[in-house]
């Protein structure tokens, strides 16, 4: 059979798989996506993202129609098992992103409308098409893909596999993970409630040492229900019918909610050691896994596929050097690890069973929390190194004010006031008489914004203009 070129190949059409190849597929690369299954995953999975990634979305136009699926997360409780507040991550309706600090929802309606906009955007997705093998020969990577008995071949200047926690691409890398040690059993299950008007949007940790529980609102109509299990328990016998709705039964009268989906998962914290080998690379799950406790394992992979997707594309169109790939983890690693390590810590608080210690904790807690009240939740460490320019908010996210996205192209910006400046690789944007970004610029003249919307540098315009296209070339 022929062998297909392309730009991408990317294995793997789970949330970050698809939102790559639509974000590659947006700055003009040729796209093939393929997938093993040939449904979209309706196990219970993902439940919040937070501002940047509805910002991400934005960009992708599909935020509007996240809408109707998601909603803004009220609070975020960490409760002991007498009903003390231990901590409690406060929530805004409004941030610097232009969009709420967090949304809950269902992650199989956020991969039908990320597949969708593949097929608007007329990337070539293999359903049912499993990647099988490949080599890398330094020039491209020739891969092999199966599917309903059959074979093909596919020439594709970088694979990426986002073939998540399992990823074929990294086994066949021969590339290990940097295990945090945690690894807690829990058993998820996901309801419907046509009624929880008397419940409050809030996500809540259940921090009791006889049995921690997680209770988390969806998109509208649905409610998440976690279940850690005790050390005699078994998945199976969580699993077994009447196990789950005794479980729910102090929480809810019968009938009050329907039971559409669960499973038993494993939580963990895992970073693979590498991201990158040539022209093949990792993202998602498959660079990195973290316990759902601080809602970031597909928020994480999604920055990925933002970092990524310009830069491939870059490196593909000739306007950067292979070195701009190395940048992809040297930026990406320590961000994901802040979250981890967030999330384990917040796991240590609620998986707790020891009586002893749960009641240390409490003694601890519940005066913090009195004392300190709600706080935000603390940011993942700044971008050090990498594409950036060393200068004022450089690494940071720019902020977005009233839709300004909407308003320009994919590329990267140079926002500048006062003088008038050319470039014809740059959106250039006079930000001058805008008083947000007045305030904002401050001092500076201008800010090269790049294309994932971080900052790049911010001074004079021409001297980012020269680094910009100094730190391309590598
Ligand atoms: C209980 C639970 C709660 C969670 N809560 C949150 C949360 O609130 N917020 C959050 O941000 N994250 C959360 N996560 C994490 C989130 O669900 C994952 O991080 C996310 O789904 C990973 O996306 P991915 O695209 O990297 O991988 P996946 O979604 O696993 O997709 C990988 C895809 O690759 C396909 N594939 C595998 N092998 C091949 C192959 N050889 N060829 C072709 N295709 C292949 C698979 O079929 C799959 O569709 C949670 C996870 C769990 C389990």
């Amino acid at each position: 059979m022929a062998t297909t070129q392309t730009g991408v190949l990317i294995a793997g059409m789970g949330p970050v798989g698809a939102a790559l190849a639509a974000l590659l597929a947006r700055q003009g690369v040729s796209v093939i996506a393929c997938e093993r299954e040939t449904e979209i995953y309706r196990l219970p999975r993902a439940a919040h993202f937070d501002a940047e990634i509805m910002r991400l979305f934005q960009q992708l136009g599909i935020a509007e129609a996240m809408l109707p699926h998601s909603r803004p997360i009220g609070g975020y409780d960490f409760i002991n098992a007498e009903g003390e507040m231990l901590m409690q991550f406060a929530t805004s309706p409004e941030t610097s992103q232009g969009w709420a600090s967090g949304y809950l929802f269902h992650q199989p309606a956020l991969e039908e409308l990320l597949r969708e906009s593949l097929d608007v955007m007329g990337v070539e997705t293999l359903t049912g098409w499993s990647l099988t093998g490949f080599s890398d020969d330094g020039d491209g990577v020739t891969a092999t893909l199966s599917g309903g008995g059959e074979t093909r071949t596919i020439r594709a200047q970088f694979l990426v596999g986002c073939d998540g926690g399992n990823s074929f691409v990294r086994k066949t890398l021969g590339i290990g993970f940097d295990d945090y040690g945690f690894d807690e059993p829990w058993l998820v299950v996901d309801t419907l409630m046509p009624d929880e008007s008397h419940l409050k949007p809030h996500g809540v940790q259940l921090c009791d040492p006889a049995r921690p529980i997680t209770i988390m609102p969806m998109s509208p109509g649905r409610r998440r229900w976690e279940f850690m299990l005790l050390p005699h328990e078994t998945p199976e016998e969580m699993m077994a019918p009447g196990k789950v709705e005794a479980l729910m039964a102090p929480f809810m009268g019968k009938g009050e909610a329907e039971i559409v989906r669960r499973a038993v998962y494993r939580f963990h914290g895992l970073v693979a050691k590498e991201w990158r080998k040539g022209r093949v690379l990792l993202a998602g799950d498959s660079a990195h896994q973290m316990p759902p406790f601080a809602g970031q394992g597909m928020c994480s992979g999604l920055r990925d596929a933002a970092n990524l997707a310009w830069k491939l594309a870059m490196v593909m169109d000739g306007k950067a050097g292979m070195g701009l790939l190395d940048t992809y983890q040297k930026e990406r690693e320590p961000h994901v690890r802040g979250f981890i390590e967030l999330a384990i810590a917040m796991g240590k608080v609620v998986c707790m069973q020891d009586t002893e210690a749960a009641r240390a904790r409490d003694a601890g807690m519940v005066a913090g929390h009195k004392a300190g009240g709600a706080a935000p939740l603390p940011p993942p460490p700044p971008m050090i190194g990498g594409a950036l320019h060393a200068s004022p908010r450089a690494g940071e996210l720019s902020p977005q004010y009233e839709r300004f996205d909407d308003q320009r192209g994919n590329g990267a910006w140079l926002l500048h006031k006062g003088r008038a400046v050319e470039a014809d690789d740059l959106e250039i944007v006079d930000v001058s008489g805008l008083a947000q970004w007045e305030i904002w610029l401050g001092e500076a003249d201008a800010a090269l914004i790049r294309p994932d919307r971080y900052v790049f540098g911010t001074g004079k315009a021409g001297d980012l203009m020269s680094a910009w296209r100094e730190g391309l070339r590598g």
